[in-house]
C-alpha cells in the first residue's frame, strides 16, 4: 500500500523507512519467515500525529497462533538452539544488539512514527533496547547451578535449564524495550519465543524479526504474531506455551492468568500504576519540579510507571505547582518526528477521548483543571497537560489509571498522611520521594508499598535493577538478575553414592 503521509512527515522520515511501509502489508513471521497478510484481516497502522493510515498489516488467525507455537515448540524440542553452547548464544545475542544499533535511527523513525512519541525518546527506547540485550546476552554464559548440601550418600546438584516456549504480549507505549525485557532474557537461557505486540505499534517488533533472522538466530526461536486482543487471548489459552509475559492493563492481565490457570502457564504480570511522586517542603524543590514534570510528562503520560500523583507539603504546594505549570508551558507540543517536539499525542483516538472523559468528570466533580497549553493546528491525538487539582482523596482520577498527560496534585499536613495518601491506592508499581531529610529518606521509602522507590529522581531504567510491581501493579520482576527466575527451570539431580 502507498503510505498516506503528510509532505512534512515524509520529509522527516529516511528513505529504508519510507521503503518498509510502501511494501505490501505485514502478516505474522513463523519459521523464519513471513506469512502473506491475507486481506479480510487487515488492520491499519495509523500515524498518530496525524490520524493517518501510514501501512497496514494483517491480524494473525487461531490457526496462525497454533502454527507459531508449534514451530516455537519444535524448534525447542530438537534443540537447534537450547543446545548450543551457551558461548554461541551469547554471540548470537551480540550480533543481534550490533543489527539493532546499527539500524537504530531506522527503528526510531518507525516507533516515533508508530506510538507518536518524540523521536528524541524513541532514540532512548532503542538504545534501552539494545542494552538489555547486551546485558542479557552476557548471562548466556554467566549463569550457574550449585551443589546442595544433602545427606552425605547423595551428590545433589541444582540446574539452571531452559524453561521451554515463551510467550510475550507487549503493549503500545515502550514496544521495543518491554519486548526486549522479555525476549532477551528467553533467548540467552535457550528458550524459543512467540511474541504478540499491541495492535496498535507492530513495527518495531516485526523489524526486529527481520534482524533476528539476519543474525542468525535459527528459524522457529523467534516468532510475531500481529494482532488485537482475540490473539492475545488465544495465545493465552492454547496448549504448548511454557510461560506468558505480559505487560499492559490490570484488568487485561486478570484475563491472561485466568486463562493461563486453564494450561498451567507460569505467568509474570507487569500491570497498571498510580504512582505517587512524594514532595516534601525540605526537598531541593528546583530539582523536584523538573522530576515531577518528566515523571508525568514523558510519552505524554502513556507510561506504567508515571508518576500522576504528586503528593506534596500543603506549605509549597501553591508555589510548586505554579512553577510547574509555567514551566510545561514551555513544552512543545506537536507531531513526534518534527524537531521541536517535546511531547507527543496519544496513541490513538480512543485513548485520547479516554483521558479527555477522566478530565472531564474531576471537573465535573468539583475538581480544578489546569490545562496547560494550546493544541496544535495540525489532526492527530493530542491532550495538553493538564494538572488537577483540589481533587478529593479517593475520587476516580486519583485512584484510576489515566494514562495520559494528567496530573492530580494532593497536598498534606505531615508525613504519616503522606504515606496514607501515597499507599492509598489498588496499585504498587512505583515511587519516589523527594527530601534532603537522611532519615526520611529511610523511613520513608521503607513504608511505601511499591516495587520500586527513586529517591530524588524519577523513572531510573537500566538492565542491572529488578522492575515490576506489587497489589494490582502485578507480580513478577522483569530485568536484572531476577529474571533469571523466570526464564530458567531449577533441576534437582540427586545422585546415590
Ligand atoms: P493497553 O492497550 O491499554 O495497553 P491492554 O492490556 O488491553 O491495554 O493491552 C496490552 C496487550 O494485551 C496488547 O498486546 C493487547 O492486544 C493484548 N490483549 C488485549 N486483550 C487481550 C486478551 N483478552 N488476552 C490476551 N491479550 C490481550
Amino acid at each position: 500500500m502507498t503510505a498516506q503521509l503528510t509532505p512534512e512527515v515524509r520529509g522527516l522520515l529516511s528513505s529504508t523507512v519510507l521503503s518498509w511501509l510502501d511494501k505490501p502489508p505485514l502478516g505474522p513471521f513463523i519459521d523464519g519467515s513471513w506469512r502473506t497478510a491475507r486481506s479480510d484481516t487487515l488492520i491499519d497502522v495509523i500515524d498518530p500525529g496525524t490520524g493517518l493510515p501510514v501501512t497496514a498489516y494483517a491480524a494473525s488467525s487461531a490457526e496462525d497462533v497454533t502454527d507459531a507455537v508449534a514451530a516455537a515448540r519444535r524448534a525447542f524440542d530438537d534443540g537447534r538452539w537450547s543446545e548450543l553452547d551457551p558461548e554461541v548464544r551469547e554471540q548470537t545475542l551480540r550480533h543481534l544488539a550490533d543489527l539493532l544499533e546499527k539500524d537504530a535511527e531506522v527503528v526510531a523513525q518507525l516507533e516515533a512514527l508508530d506510538t507518536g512519541k518524540p523521536l528524541a525518546e524513541a532514540r532512548l527506547d532503542i538504545e534501552e533496547a539494545v542494552a538489555v540485550l547486551r546485558y542479557y546476552a552476557g548471562w548466556a554464559t554467566k549463569v550457574e547451578g550449585s551443589v546442595i548440601p544433602a545427606p552425605r550418600r547423595f551428590v545433589a546438584t541444582g540446574t539452571r535449564e531452559a524453561i521451554g516456549v515463551c510467550a510475550a504480549i507487549t503493549p503500545w507505549n515502550y514496544p521495543l524495550p518491554i519486548l526486549m525485557y522479555k525476549l532477551a532474557p528467553a533467548l540467552a537461557f535457550g528458550n524459543t519465543f512467540v511474541a504478540k505486540p499491541s495492535e496498535q505499534t507492530v513495527l518495531s517488533t516485526a523489524y526486529l524479526a527481520q534482524l533476528c533472522a539476519m543474525a542468525g538466530i535459527p528459524d522457529g526461536v523467534v516468532n510475531v504474531l500481529p494482532g488485537a486482543g482475540a490473539t492475545g487471548a488465544a495465545l493465552t489459552a492454547i496448549q504448548g506455551i511454557d510461560k506468558i509475559a505480559f505487560t499492559g492493563s490490570t484488568r487485561t492481565g486478570q484475563a491472561v492468568m485466568r486463562a493461563a490457570a486453564g494450561t498451567l502457564t507460569k505467568v509474570s504480570l507487569e500491570l497498571g500504576g498510580k504512582s505517587p511522586q512524594l514532595v516534601f517542603a525540605d526537598a531541593d524543590l528546583d530539582a523536584a519540579i523538573d522530576g515531577v514534570m518528566g515523571g508525568i510528562w514523558t510519552n505524554a503520560g502513556q507510561v506504567c510507571v508515571a508518576g500522576s500523583r504528586l503528593i506534596i507539603d500543603r506549605r509549597v504546594h501553591d508555589e510548586f505547582v505554579a512553577e510547574l505549570i509555567s514551566r510545561t508551558r514551555r513544552l512543545s507540543l506537536g507531531h513526534g518526528l518534527a524537531p521541536a517536539t517535546s511531547l507527543g499525542p496519544l496513541v490513538s483516538a480512543v485513548q485520547r477521548d479516554r483521558v479527555a472523559a477522566f478530565v472531564d468528570q474531576a471537573a465535573a466533580e468539583g475538581a480544578n483543571v489546569e490545562t496547560t497549553s494550546e493544541l496544535p493546528d495540525e489532526e492527530g491525538f493530542f491532550v495538553a497537560p493538564t494538572v488537577v487539582t483540589g481533587a478529593r482523596p479517593g475520587q476516580r482520577i486519583e485512584q484510576e489509571e489515566v494514562f495520559g498527560p494528567v496530573l492530580t496534585v494532593l497536598p498534606f499536613d505531615d508525613e504519616g498522611e503522606a504515606l496514607r495518601l501515597a499507599n492509598g491506592s489498588a496499585y504498587g508499581l512505583a515511587s519516589s520521594v523527594w527530601t534532603t531529610n537522611a532519615s526520611r529518606v529511610h523511613r520513608v521509602s521503607r513504608a511505601l508499598r511499591a516495587g520500586t522507590v527513586w529517591v530524588n529522581t524519577y523513572g531510573v531504567f537500566h538492565p542491572t535493577l529488578p522492575f515490576g510491581g506489587v497489589k494490582a501493579s502485578g507480580f513478577g520482576r522483569e530485568l536484572g538478575s531476577a529474571a533469571v527466575d523466570h526464564y530458567t527451570e531449577l533441576k534437582t539431580t540427586v545422585i546415590d553414592l
